[in-house]
């Protein structure tokens, strides 16, 4: 740790975690000799209080009031403090990140901004953030947070890569995409149609490990191009595709809901037929793989 510390400023309590980027505790925001030698201009403070401030104070700042409990909301403040950082450093300036011990508050803070800034997951920039500090450990529900923001920022760059399309089988219009499928666990029988007892919702507890996506049919949000439905009398009614010269029946709607083969009501249903679709992605890949051929022994199936 003392040979990623500026060696000269061995007393100051704070390390370069990445450029123009230290972290550090209480003590080393108010080291205002070392803070001006290393030319660090802004401060980020993330403390339960506002720690006084010199009245000749030049340097800019922002504070972030968080106390370190496990439930203590900071994902809220990831953004402006990253923010707060890059407009430094995208102008060379130095910015110390501090709270009180260094390790919890302000780590989490340094290592959503590590993970945003160089699209790292949590235990990469949490592994790049000890290689410089090595006592840095955010408290459970701070480390919650940033693995939320992690999904948050790595997950649709992969989920882009496994897009997937659902054309109209006949004239190939694109209907609607992976991200539009509203999913369901498995129904139980009998039981889902239950109004939420708290039988039902014991039943369903002991059932907790049988919980499975459903994959038998396809349902989605309200298709964008699908607008018109709310000026017809009726609840329900066949869905035709979008493309004037095609109009293919595809699929049927309700806005009361439906019951799928699975037994669990949707509600409301935009239901697709799978055996007027055609589920397509750029790349081949295991997923699409296992879809297409579900949909054909579900075809199958129907069929029989
Ligand atoms: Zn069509
Ligand atoms: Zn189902």
């Amino acid at each position: 740790m003392a040979s990623t510390k500026e060696m000269t400023n061995d007393g100051f309590s704070a390390d370069k975690i990445d450029e123009h980027v230290w972290l550090g505790d209480l003590d080393s925001s108010s080291n205002h000799c070392v803070l001006d030698q290393l030319n660090i201009t802004h401060i980020l403070t993330v403390l339960d209080f506002e720690p006084s401030i010199p009245r000749d104070d030049h340097r800019i700042r922002k504070f972030i009031h968080a106390e370190d409990l496990d439930e203590h909301n900071l994902l809220e403040e990831f953004d402006s403090a990253y923010e707060f950082i890059n407009d430094a450093v995208s102008q060379q300036k130095n910015v110390l990140i501090h709270c009180h011990a260094g390790m919890s508050r302000s780590a989490t803070i340094a290592c959503a901004y590590l993970m945003k800034k160089y699209h790292l997951t949590f235990k990469d920039a949490m592994e790049r953030l000890r290689s410089k500090r090595n006592c840095v450990y955010p408290n459970m529900g701070f480390e919650r947070q940033l693995r939320s923001y992690e999904a948050q920022y790595l997950k649709p760059s992969n989920e882009k890569s496994l897009s997937i399309e659902y054309k109209c089988k006949l004239c190939r219009q694109v209907l609607f995409t992976d991200v539009d499928l509203v999913q369901h666990l498995i129904g139980k029988g009998r039981f889902d149609s239950q109004a939420k007892s708290s039988a039902y919702k014991a039943k369903q507890n002991a059932e907790r490990k049988e919980e499975i996506v459903c994959e038998q049919e396809l349902f989605t949000n309200q298709p964008e191009w699908l607008t018109d439905i709310f000026d017809r009398d009726t609840n329900n009614g066949e869905i035709d595709c979008p493309n004037s010269k095609c109009q293919s029946k595809v699929g049927r709607y309700s806005l009361i809901g439906e019951k799928c083969t699975c037994a669990k009501w949707v509600n409301p249903a935009f239901h697709f037929h799978w055996s007027k679709v055609d589920a397509c992605r750029q790349e081949k890949n295991s997923e699409i793989e296992r879809i297409l051929h579900q949909r054909t022994s579900l075809v199958a199936r129907s069929d029989e």
